[in-house]
């Protein structure tokens, strides 16, 4: 309905007019409606209302004509939820969640929850493993578990060969763990191209596929838990890199299937180090990661390289040094320039 008012005449439904509809209308054409919890219906309708919304923002900003956003089946549909968490949801017998319309479900609690929770959202994975994700307003200032120790400023480089460079030299790959995924996957897939579409067995290999690529994600995921941790217990201030416009620069130099695989995985590495920093009271910066890696980090010259070239050689003051090691040099260096004088622009969005 969304789609087609505003195919007809460019209008924008309400969140009322969606639900209105989604009550009087598609209840009656499909009677099961009626035993779904009338919460979760509205956070369906509050769902589609968002990303009509969004797609209304992004419309007004761009030039072109965008495709608004179109349902997805119900196979890609994987979580609904609770908004409002007391009337809903249960947590008080140990091990066991209890949710309205559903009942008792055992589960297993990865983190306690210090304050006021607000609402739930269930979620299934590829694989079929049910998620409870409780958002909660926290007590007090959480304790957090990591002390910074360190005195020393660093600037981070992300990459496609490593994760992480640091301006100290540090690196964190993932290359071993990323070539043993793709080796392991093409094998499968190998195997499942020997079978025709649809058939028993290919179906038992596209299982397997996705479940080693969510086994290799939650290994990803694990690693950059401890990384992250390490980063917040060892510097006293972290700059990185502004990713909106990393991704922009990727998209302007590689092809897209590698670009949003890398910039996911630094986001998440990103929001990891600045909530976890957030907690622990450590700095962290925001820099533009424009020409950070062309310029030398000694002399400030320009020395311009393509992507292949791993090593920066300045033919000025004689600095010889990895390429993304100098790059993170120069993040530093912005970064620690932009903590002297902080403004209130994107670039220099800072977290104490
Ligand atoms: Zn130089």
């Amino acid at each position: 309905m969304c789609r087609k008012a505003y195919e007809a005449d460019g209008t924008f439904l309400s969140q009322d007019s969606i639900q209105e509809y989604c009550d009087y209308v598609l209840k009656l054409e499909d009677p099961r409606l009626e035993e779904v919890f009338p919460d979760c219906l509205n956070d369906v309708s509050r769902r589609v209302f968002n990303s009509f919304n969004k797609f209304r923002q992004l419309q007004s900003t761009s030039k072109e004509k965008l495709v608004p956003p179109s349902p997805k089946s119900s196979e890609r549909y994987g979580s609904f939820s609770y908004p409002k968490f007391k009337r809903n949801v249960r947590l008080e017998v140990e091990g066991k969640i209890w949710l309205h319309g559903i009942g008792e479900v055992k589960c297993v609690v990865h983190r306690r929850i210090d304050g006021a929770p607000f609402s739930c959202t269930i979620s299934r994975s590829p694989t079929g493993k049910w998620y409870a994700v409780i958002s909660f307003i926290q007590n007090n200032e959480s304790e957090s578990k990591i002390s910074p120790k360190g005195d020393n400023p660093v600037g981070v480089d992300l990459g496609l060969y490593n994760l992480a460079v640091f301006s100290d030299g540090t690196v964190y790959d993932n290359k071993k763990l990323f070539d043993k995924m793709v080796s392991d996957m093409a094998k499968i897939q190998r195997k499942m191209g020997l079978y025709e579409v649809g058939t028993a067995e290919h179906q038992r290999y596209k299982r397997r596929l996705v479940h080693l690529f969510e086994h290799y994600n939650n290994r990803v995921k694990d690693e950059m838990h401890k990384r992250s941790t390490e980063v917040v217990e060892t510097y006293s201030m972290i700059a990185l890199e502004d990713i909106d416009v990393k991704e922009m620069i990727e998209h302007y130099h590689t092809r897209a299937g590698r670009r949003s695989q890398s910039t996911a995985a630094w986001r998440t590495f990103v929001e990891m180090i600045e909530y976890k920093a957030d907690e622990a009271g450590v700095q962290v910066v925001f820099v533009n990661p424009m020409f950070t890696s062309q310029v030398c980090s000694a002399c400030r010259s320009f020395v311009h390289k393509g992507l292949g070239v791993r090593v920066h050689e300045c033919p000025i003051c004689g600095l010889v040094l990895d390429r993304d090691v100098n790059a993170a040099r120069n993040i530093l260096r912005i970064g620690l320039g932009m903590q002297a004088s902080v403004t209130g622009n994107r670039n220099s969005r800072i977290s104490i």
